[in-house]
């Protein structure tokens, strides 16, 4: 009695692999037909008067086309949850911003080096996510720098005085006057958000998605707020993608009009 080669399994398996653009150590290349894709970078410039977006917390928000919406998520990098957001977004061709907590990336550098190498935008949430109106100018202060100098020395070796990317949301929307002042003078963007999941709540992934769906196709365009941090919204975002795409939305990247030299 011989027993079965193992080779035509393992010859089925590689078919397959090859059939899902999967090979191991491969990655599928970006942009690909079929995917839901970037339409269009936004690069974002911060004038003297600063830049303050998103109509949950201001007047103003980005210069958005009909059914043209922006990607955030919020409190990362996490690890296991972050990864399946990357994981999702890669298979669809998607670009985000992803607003990191100092902390978080200290304690997944690698996760953050490779969220940027996938070409998301990082902008900063503070170091230990502090409501900045609870706790006095020169502690919020202090803990905004931290974050963002945290992930300048992870992503680029050396933090100066200002974030590379300066881009910046306040934890839980908590602005106060004198740190908007100071982000003001240091040029740095603030980002709100349009519409967002609730997805702090718990919630099954189907639930959720009903949820944002409804929103965003209630306001018709926007910046929109997640969270990786959350195993429920991990396991949306594959859906949200597909309904995206089905329901003819067009995701707009948005990228520093400069990354700053002198940092
Ligand atoms: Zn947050």
């Amino acid at each position: 009695m011989t027993l079965p080669s193992p080779r035509p399994l393992a010859l089925a398996f590689a078919l397959i692999a090859a059939a899902l653009g999967a090979a191991p150590g491969r990655a599928a290349t970006c942009p690909r037909p079929g995917t839901l894709g970037v339409e269009r970078e936004m690069p974002i410039a911060v004038g003297p008067a600063g830049l303050f977006v998103g109509t949950k917390s201001y007047p103003e928000t980005l210069p958005l086309g009909d059914h043209e919406i922006v990607l955030t998520f919020d409190d990362g990098p996490a690890g296991k949850t972050t990864d399946a957001v990357l994981a999702a977004l890669q298979a669809e061709c998607v670009h985000a911003t992803f607003f990191v907590v100092g902390r978080m990336a200290a304690a997944h550098p690698d996760q953050l080096r490779r969220m940027a190498a996938a070409g998301h935008t990082i902008g900063h949430h503070s170091m230990t996510h502090p409501i900045m109106t609870g706790i006095p100018f020169e502690r919020g202060r202090a803990d905004i720098v931290a974050g963002w100098s945290t992930v300048d020395r992870i992503l680029g070796g050396h933090a100066g005085g200002r974030p590379a990317t300066p881009f910046f949301r306040y934890p839980g929307f908590a602005a106060t006057a004198p740190l908007d002042a100071m982000l003001v003078d240091d040029r740095v963007a603030v980002f709100g958000a349009d519409f967002w999941g609730s997805d702090w709540n718990p919630s099954t992934p189907e639930a959720l998605l009903a949820r944002v769906m409804a929103r965003i196709e209630a306001r018709g365009s926007g910046i929109l707020l997640l969270h990786d941090t959350h195993a429920h919204t991990a396991a949306m975002v594959p859906a949200l993608l597909k309904a995206l795409k089905a329901g003819g939305w067009r995701v707009v990247h948005l990228v520093p009009a400069e990354r700053r030299a002198d940092q």
